[in-house]
C-alpha cells in the first residue's frame, strides 16, 4: 500500500510520540507475538526492540498469569472493547524494578494497564495494544498515607507515658465488648487497680521517679495480660484491665498474679530501691446488667474495699 507524503509524515509524528511517551506500549498479534515495543518498554525491561520483536509475550514475561491474560485478551478481541487492570487489585502486570529515586520504598513498579483492540483494514481485531502506566508514586503515596493514619490511630488511642490504651480508647473498647456480650451472651471480668500511697512516692522521690513507677507497673501489666485482654491507663496511677471470657475466679488469679509481680518490682532512686504495691478490685459483667458504667462502679467499690482493708490486696465486688 502506498501512502502519500502527508500521511507518512503523520505516521512519523505518531511514532515519535509513541516512542517518547512515558507509558509502556506493546502491540501483540493474535498469536501473542510482539509487534510494537516502545522506548519505555526498552528502558524498563532492558530488552531492545530487536530482542522483543516477534517474540512470544509469555516467554518475555513468564510472571504473567497466562490463562488469565489470554481470557482478558480474548474478551477484548471478541467484544472489540478495551479492558483495564488497576494496581489496587493487581499491583503489576509486568514485573519491572522500581527505579524511581524518591519513591525507592517500593521494590517494583506498580502498574495500571489498558488492553485495547486494534482493528485491521478489514474491520477484524487482528492486534491488541497493551498500555502500561507507571503508578508507583500513587501507590507509594497511598501506602505512606495509610502508615501515617495507622500511626495517628495508635497515638490517639494510647497513653504517652505507658503505651497502654488511654482512657478514651479503653472506654470505647469496653463499650464495644459489653455490647457484644449483650448480643451473644458472653461475659467478662473487669480488674481496676490503683498504686498504693503514690503521693508518698512522688513526695519522697520526686515526680520523675513517680513516672518511672507508673511505667514499670504498665510493663508488668503488659507481661501479665493475654492477647485478648484490654489494658488501659484509667487515670494518673489507676489502671483497668478487661478480661474477656473470664469469670471472677479466673480474674482473681490474674489479679493476684499481677499484685505479686508488682510487689516484687523495684526502681532505683539515687542508689536506693523504691518499692511499691497496688490495690485491686474486680467485678463481672454478669453482676452489671446496666452496662459499662455499672461494671466500673462495682470494680471501683471493690478497689476501695481493698484500700480500706489495708492495701496491697484484691477484693471481689459482692453487692
Ligand atoms: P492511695 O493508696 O489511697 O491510692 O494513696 P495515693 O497516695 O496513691 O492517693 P491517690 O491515688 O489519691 O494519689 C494519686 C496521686 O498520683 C496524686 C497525683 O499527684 C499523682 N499522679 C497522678 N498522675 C501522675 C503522673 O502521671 N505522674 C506522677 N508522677 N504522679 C501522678
Ligand atoms: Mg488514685
Ligand atoms: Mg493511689
Amino acid at each position: 500500500m502506498l501512502l502519500d507524503k502527508n500521511r507518512l509524515g503523520e505516521l512519523h509524528g505518531l511514532l515519535a510520540i509513541v516512542q517518547s511517551i512515558d507509558i509502556g506500549v506493546v502491540v501483540l498479534d493474535r498469536d501473542y507475538r510482539v509487534e510494537v515495543w516502545n522506548t519505555f518498554m526498552e528502558n524498563r525491561s532492558g530488552r531492545l526492540p530487536s530482542e522483543a520483536f516477534g517474540q512470544p509475550f509469555f516467554e518475555l514475561f513468564p510472571e504473567v498469569d497466562e490463562a488469565w491474560f489470554r481470557r482478558k485478551v480474548e474478551t477484548v478481541a471478541t467484544l472489540g472493547t478495551p479492558t483495564f487492570t488497576i494496581w489496587e487489585q493487581r499491583p503489576y502486570l509486568l514485573h519491572f524494578k522500581n527505579y524511581q529515586p524518591i519513591t525507592g520504598l517500593e521494590d517494583f513498579m506498580y502498574q495500571n494497564t489498558t488492553i485495547l483492540p486494534l482493528k485491521g483494514l478489514s474491520g477484524v481485531v487482528d492486534q491488541v495494544c497493551l498500555l502500561i502506566y507507571d503508578v508507583t508514586d500513587v501507590a507509594t503515596n497511598r501506602h505512606q498515607l495509610q502508615a501515617a493514619n495507622r500511626e495517628l490511630q495508635r497515638l490517639s488511642s494510647t497513653d504517652r507515658l505507658t503505651g497502654l490504651y488511654n482512657r478514651g480508647h479503653w472506654e470505647e473498647r469496653l463499650r464495644q465488648e459489653c455490647a457484644r456480650y449483650g448480643r451473644s451472651g458472653g461475659h467478662a471480668s473487669l480488674v481496676m487497680f490503683d498504686i498504693d500511697h503514690f503521693k508518698r512516692i512522688n513526695d519522697t522521690f520526686g515526680h520523675q521517679t513517680g513516672d518511672t513507677v507508673i511505667r514499670r507497673v504498665a510493663d508488668v501489666v503488659r507481661m501479665t495480660v493475654r492477647e485478648s485482654d484490654v489494658a488501659g491507663r484509667y487515670g494518673g496511677e489507676e489502671f483497668a484491665v478487661l478480661l474477656p471470657e473470664t469469670d471472677l475466679d479466673g480474674a482473681l488469679i490474674f489479679a493476684e498474679r499481677l499484685r505479686e509481680a508488682v510487689q516484687a518490682q523495684e526502681v532505683s532512686y539515687e542508689g536506693q530501691a523504691v518499692r511499691f504495691t497496688i490495690s485491686l478490685g474486680i467485678s463481672s459483667t454478669l453482676q452489671a446488667p446496666q452496662g459499662p458504667e455499672q461494671l466500673i462502679a462495682m470494680a471501683d467499690r471493690a478497689l476501695y474495699e481493698s484500700k480500706a482493708q489495708g492495701r496491697n490486696r484484691t477484693s471481689l465486688y459482692s453487692g
